[in-house]
C-alpha cells in the first residue's frame, strides 16, 4: 500500500531537473546527487585525499548534525575572506599582521627564514626559538623556474639591514633546493648580518614540518655559521 501524500512515480526523468536526488544521466548511472558530487570533487583536490577518502569525508559530513557542516563551511568562508599574508614576515595574517610579529615578547634581533608558513609550527613546538620569522614563499629551483625575484628575498634583505637585527637563521628545508636557497642568501647577506644554518641531523629530502621536535630543537640549538 502506498503511503498517503507520497508519490514515488511522479518524477519523470528529462521533464524537469527536479530536486537533487538519484538520477540516471547519459547512459551511466549517477549514484551521487549533483551537490554531493561537487563536494566530493572539491574534497578530492585536497592533498592526500583520493576519490575514496573524499567520498568517505562527504558521507561523514552528511551524517553529521547539520551544524557541523555549517560550521565547517563558515570557517572556510571566514578564512578565505580574512586571511592573507603578513606585511612584515609573509606568514598567514589577518589585516596584514600576524600574531608573531605583533607579539611584544618576541626577540626582534633574530629572524628565522623558512620556505612556507607550515614550517613555523614545528619550530615553535620545539620551544627553542623566540625570535621572528620570514617566509620566502618557496625555494630557489631553476628546474621549476623559481628565481630569486619569485621569492621574498628583497624584503628579507630590507629587514636584515635594520639595526636591531643581528642574526638570520636559515631554516629552509633540508632538500637540494632548500640548501641552494640558504647558500644563495648567505652570499647575498654577507657583511650585512650574521647568517646561520640549522645544524645537520634533519632527515635529508624531507620538509621541515615532518621533522620531530627533538631533532629540530637540537638542529636549532646547534646552528652554525654559513
Ligand atoms: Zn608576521
Amino acid at each position: 500500500m502506498p503511503s498517503p501524500g507520497h508519490s514515488a512515480t511522479s518524477a519523470s526523468p528529462g521533464s524537469s531537473p527536479g530536486p537533487p536526488g538519484l538520477a540516471v544521466v547519459a547512459g551511466h548511472a549517477r549514484v551521487l546527487t549533483p551537490a554531493i558530487e561537487a563536494l566530493v570533487a572539491e574534497l578530492s583536490r585536497l592533498p592526500g585525499i583520493g576519490p575514496r577518502s573524499a567520498q568517505r569525508l562527504a558521507f561523514h559530513l552528511l551524517r553529521s548534525p547539520s551544524e557541523r557542516p555549517a560550521a565547517l563551511a563558515a570557517a572556510l568562508s571566514v578564512v578565505s575572506e580574512r586571511v592573507g599574508l603578513c606585511n612584515e614576515c609573509f606568514s598567514f595574517a589577518e589585516d596584514g599582521e600576524c600574531p608573531i610579529c605583533t607579539d611584544p615578547r618576541r626577540d626582534r634581533s633574530i629572524i628565522c627564514v623558512v620556505e612556507e608558513p607550515s614550517s613555523i609550527l614545528p619550530i615553535e613546538r620545539t620551544q627553542e626559538y623566540r625570535g621572528l620569522y620570514h617566509v620566502l614563499g618557496g625555494a630557489l629551483s631553476p628546474i621549476d623556474g623559481i628565481a630569486p625575484e619569485d621569492l621574498k628575498i628583497t624584503e628579507l634583505v630590507g629587514r636584515a639591514e635594520r639595526d636591531e637585527v643581528t642574526e638570520l637563521v636559515m631554516a629552509t628545508n633540508p632538500t637540494m633546493a632548500g640548501e641552494a636557497t640558504a647558500l644563495y642568501l648567505a652570499d647575498a647577506l654577507r657583511g650585512v648580518v650574521r647568517v646561520t644554518r640549522l645544524a645537520s641531523g634533519l632527515p635529508v629530502g624531507a620538509d621541515l614540518e615532518h621533522a620531530d621536535e627533538l631533532t629540530l630543537g637540537r638542529a636549532l640549538a646547534g646552528r652554525q655559521e654559513l
